[in-house]
């Protein structure tokens, strides 16, 4: 008997050599395609002698006529090659089964083509064709969807929540999520956000951590009552509301299974929804806290007002238009009270003064209450010089600084006649442009400046934040003459009635005071606009529940300062920090009804009533009935006399009138810490969540929303860390956006489409890990970085198929002994790899993990180690001390690899655990990242110095070679110096042919002697070629060489 014999048929493919391989054992043909010509080999060596046990004979043999029964096919279609040779076999009457395999750089190999090209012939029964491939390297892409399913169940993926939620004696971590909103498909924007979450609660789980997540969805707003008011016409809030909900309930049901299909692990069972009844009555018991407190007042000021959604907008629902084109003019008040003596000594003549003044909202001209100036500043008594022969001399008033700026800007020139102080103007009076009896006065304003304009400043009380504050100060009494939908109110007169102040109500303004308007012209600058009907606002006073923020700002900027606040190293506390002290107060009253109550009584007067006793008893009723009770009910349902003295009432039920306003959403969420938590027992209610982990546009929002409403109630922070994460551009840093076309939706990503390969969830989940971690600003998606995922993912898995290929039959033997230097290597590298790991999860640094994953993977494993081992692996004798060493170590590799990973890639880790052979746990995170004893194996005390000589000799040879000769072929001649010399002669055991050396050199056959430097000389070596191990090893009168003589011997 002798070993299986080895043919090599190669062919050209594409420009490349393509190794198509048939070996035959006993009656058993193996097949295999590949650009290395290797892959073959993993299954000759460790397949042969259990198929050599059930087959008997070796007697078969196969040559180089094969290709002449096949003719010269083209491996383009490698179904075809296959399909011609089982024909061709058929009709020479040989019978024979096959095991086919493919390379795994081969790409495009589809199994199942094969299957059904041969299946004519077999169904002949003549012959039989065997797959033998557990792991290929890539999956169809209808399969992908399916494949994830079900390593989500075998895997353990599904139940990893469960199952840990299970682990009490885990010390817990919290991660509180920050509701997405539920409406609308998933987009790559939630596939950041989830997946990064679901970084943090696997990563945990595996660092021994008991994870709590319970995923959460922002339910009320405007989009969605829009929508619905959109589509249909509700007879009532009851029914509007009823339908909000339908739509709400379906987005939540799509997006969860989006959030599922990727792998995300939480409390699905349990999500928050905010307009669930337990989190709306739980959100109401926050608030009547934050009411008893006084921090919530309702008042009349200006906010900013959408009149497209007619309704208030809080700062953080504004997007600013950085090209909104305004018209600006520059506009004239008539003094009533500056004395002609101003102008000194000139000649006599009627004289008129007026206030020159700018502005960009013209249509608040009308609405005029005052002219604020600087008693700082210098002013000028100008004259238009082509107006000095008027009979009338017409003189403006305008800032020193500003005269200039005016005349560029209306290209008319100045004579100065003289000047007058800032301090003098204050005081004085002019006459009204819209009421002409009204006198009104100029004020001292400490916001004038002399950046733009004339340094006299428009101010009308409603319409503006500084002046209103100014009114406030002086005690005016502020009215607004513009309603909901952005009109004049009928106060304004006939002429602007109902006319909208950004449209036609502005031009007719202008048209109606056009002989004091001296120049307008368009400006273009940024400004606000609603970002969900992108549509501009204005500002505009109206009654508004308002939360006090300045305190809680304050309070809250402390806490910001122990907080970590940061994206990767970057530190973004001072974002956070600047929000919250720069924001006066909060307007959380919204004009709609889709969404939570602001539960108040207002009475015949306007006048408003709340307390935080009837706040609780609405709350009680909520959670009772449901939310739409409070707009189903009366007045007389809600109070009883203890109420009504509580909230101080004094008028009958008949005239109150339940509140219309509900509450601002990021109300809602912004309650996450208080109401998301009452699903669990056992949480301690005030205790803060480990970690929020948000979009950087979140500082605006929920991070803040989340902090102020926590400090108001319970004078801390709801949690212990932010982590900001950024957002989504195309492949060249486009925003993603319908119009342009160029959303990537992450369907596409995990399942494919006609363009796109199927990545499945582990293809979408490493590009977050590797655009999205660690980073606040762009994660680029689009073809080309999609690509680079695909490769990226190929080359993982292929380090891991040939990982578990090499463990083929490995049982859990431990070596005897010590390793060899190789193994040795590997194991110690891999296993400061996994510490490395672990801390740069406990740290949130997911991109830094799947970096170093990769490179560890191609560098260490692949290069260092796997091109080094293959030889003994393949080669030597089953059983021997070498070989299990390998296996082992391969195993342990394979093993420890895919625990460490599988936080990032939980569908990879888990295919791996189950097509590695041995006794462990087939699903993934039971156990820690380097939970297996191997790694306390003794180390060689050279060990390091060893390597850094090897290293330093494998630069050496591989410069001398070249690229074109193979090493492993070739015997090496080293000269050494005295310490290499030394430690190399350790490892050199044997007569230089199949020493350690040889295998850590890759060579044929290593000599050294000691020298003073160290070189290398690359030389042929004294042996003949061996067959079987395709290495010059073998003496000229031996059928094998040594190694391979006594590997076949165990064959027999
Ligand atoms: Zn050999």
């Amino acid at each position: 008997m002798s070993g299986p014999s080895y043919r090599d048929l190669s062919f050209e493919h594409k420009g490349q050599k393509v190794h198509f391989s048939l070996t035959g054992h006993g009656n058993l043909d193996f097949l295999s395609f590949s650009i290395t010509g290797r892959i073959g080999h993993v299954y000759e060596v460790l397949q042969v002698p259990e198929l050599i046990g059930n087959t008997l004979s070796t007697q078969h043999r196969v040559d180089y006529e094969t290709k002449q029964h096949v003719g010269s096919a083209d491996l383009n279609g490698v179904d075809l090659f296959i399909r011609r040779l089982v024909i061709a076999f058929s009709k020479k009457g040989i019978r024979r089964r096959f095991i086919i395999a493919f390379g795994v750089d081969l790409d495009g190999i589809d199994q199942e083509c094969i299957a059904e090209a041969v299946s004519v012939v077999e169904n002949t029964q003549f012959l039989k064709i065997v797959f033998y491939d557990a792991f290929p390297p890539k999956r169809r892409k209808k399969k992908r969807a399916l494949l994830d399913q079900n390593l989500a169940k075998t895997g353990g993926i599904s139940e990893l929540y469960d199952w840990q939620s299970a682990q009490t004696s885990r010390p817990v971590f919290e991660l509180l999520d920050g509701p997405p909103y539920a409406n609308g498909e998933v987009h790559t924007g939630h596939a950041i956000n989830k997946i990064l979450k679901d970084f943090i609660v696997k990563s945990r789980i595996g660092l021994g951590y008991r994870v709590r997540f319970r995923p959460g969805w922002d339910c009320h707003g405007l989009p969605i009552e829009l929508k619905v008011v959109r589509k249909e016409k509700a007879a009532n809030d009851i029914e509007l509301r009823g339908l909000a909900r339908q739509v709400a309930n379906e987005a939540i049901y799509k997006q969860m299974n989006a959030f599922k299909r990727w792998g995300v692990s939480g409390d699905w069972e349990k999500p928050y929804i905010t307009m669930s009844n337990d989190y709306v009555s739980s959100q109401l018991r926050a608030f009547a806290n934050l009411v008893e407190r006084g921090f919530v007042y309702r008042t009349f000021k200006p906010v900013y007002w959408s009149p497209s959604s007619q309704t208030a907008l809080a700062e953080s629902e504004l997007e600013y238009n950085e090209k909104h084109e305004s018209t600006s003019a520059y506009f004239r008040f008539k003094f009533i009270d500056l004395n002609e003596k101003l102008l000194g000594d000139l000649p006599k003549k009627p004289t008129q003064f007026f206030a020159l003044t700018w502005t960009t909202t013209p249509w608040t001209l009308p609405l005029n209450n005052a002219i604020c100036v600087s008693s700082k500043f210098s002013y000028c008594l100008v004259q238009f010089e082509d107006e000095m022969k008027n009979p009338i001399r017409d003189v403006y008033v305008i800032a020193k600084d500003l005269v200039k700026g005016f005349e560029e800007a209306t290209n008319r020139s100045l004579k100065v006649l003289s000047e007058i102080s800032g301090q003098q103007l204050v005081g004085k009076h002019y006459r009204s442009c819209w009421y002409n009896e009204l006198a009104l006065p100029i004020l001292e304003g400490g916001h004038v400046t002399t950046n733009m304009g004339t340094g006299l400043v428009h101010t009308s009380y409603a319409h503006g934040f500084q002046d209103y504050q100014l009114a406030t100060n002086l005690g005016e009494k502020v009215q607004s003459f513009v309603d909901e939908k952005g009109c004049y109110t009928r106060n304004m007169g006939y002429d602007l009635e109902g006319k909208y102040v950004l449209g036609e109500g502005q031009t007719e303004a202008l048209r109606l005071l056009k002989k004091d308007v001296l120049h307008t012209s368009k400006y273009v600058h940024s400004y606000p606009y609603d970002w969900r009907t992108k549509k501009p606002v204005v500002i505009r006073s109206s009654s508004q529940w308002f939360i006090d923020v300045s305190k809680i700002g304050e309070q809250a900027a402390g806490i910001i300062e122990t907080t970590d606040v940061s994206a990767g190293e970057s530190d973004m506390r001072n974002a956070l920090t600047q929000l919250v002290t720069t924001r006066p107060s909060w307007c959380i009253s919204r004009q709609r009804v889709w969404g939570t109550p602001i539960p108040a009584l207002v009475d015949k007067e306007g006048k408003s009533y709340i307390s935080k006793e009837f706040v609780e008893k609405v709350a009680e009723k909520i959670e009772r009935h449901g939310a739409d009770f409070w707009w189903s009910c009366s007045v007389d349902d809600l109070l009883d006399e203890r109420l009504r003295e509580s909230m101080g009432i004094e008028c009958p039920n008949e005239e109150l009138a339940k509140g219309g306003d509900i509450m601002d959403v990021w109300l809602d969420s912004g309650f996450a810490w208080h109401s998301a938590r009452d699903a669990y027992e056992d949480a301690e209610s005030d205790a803060s969540a480990d970690v929020v982990l948000e979009g950087v546009d979140q500082f605006r929002g929920w991070f803040q929303s989340l902090l102020l409403t926590s400090v108001a109630v319970q004078n801390k922070a709801p949690f212990k860390r932010i982590i900001v994460h950024g957002f989504c551009v195309d492949d060249d840093n486009k925003k993603m956006s319908k119009s342009i076309g160029n959303v990537v939706d992450p369907n596409l990503v995990t399942d494919g489409s006609l363009r796109q390969k199927a990545l499945g969830a582990d293809g979408l989940r490493l590009w977050v890990c590797l655009s999205g971690s660690e980073n606040a600003g762009e994660s680029k998606i689009g073809k080309n970085s999609l690509l680079d995922i695909e490769k990226k993912i190929g080359s993982i898995r292929n380090v891991f198929r040939f990982l578990i290929g090499a463990s083929w039959k490995y049982e859990g033997l431990q070596p005897v002994g010590p390793l060899p230097i190789l193994d040795q290597y590997v194991l110690s590298e891999s296993a400061s790899f996994l510490k490395r790991c672990s801390r740069n999860y406990e740290r949130f640094k997911f991109r830094t993990v799947g970096n170093d994953f990769i490179q560890f993977t191609q560098r260490t494993i692949s290069s260092n180690y796997v091109n080094f081992v293959r030889d003994r692996l393949y080669c030597n004798a089953i059983g021997s001390d070498s070989h299990l060493s390998a296996q082992f170590t391969n195993y342990q590799l394979a093993l420890n690899l895919a625990n460490v990973i599988s936080p990032v890639l939980p569908h990879l880790a888990a295919e791996v655990l189950q097509n590695l052979p041995g006794i462990h746990e087939k699903k993934i995170l039971r156990q820690g990242f380097a939970a297996d004893a191997c790694w306390t194996h003794e180390l060689d005390p050279e060990l390091n110095e060893t390597m850094s000589i090897i290293s330093e000799l494998r630069t050496l040879v591989s410069n001398a070679a070249g690229p074109s000769i193979d090493i492993s072929k070739k015997a090496l001649e080293l000269t050494l110096a005295e310490k290499a010399f030394d430690v190399l002669a350790a490892i050199q055991t044997d007569d230089g042919f199949h020493s350690q050396l040889c295998e850590l050199l890759n060579a044929s056959q290593v000599k050294f002697c000691r020298g003073d430097v160290t070189t290398v000389r690359i030389d042929e070596s004294s042996r003949r070629f061996c067959e079987r191990c395709r290495r010059h090893t073998r003496p000229p009168s031996a059928a094998h060489c040594p190694r391979c003589s006594d590997a076949l011997k165990k064959f027999r």
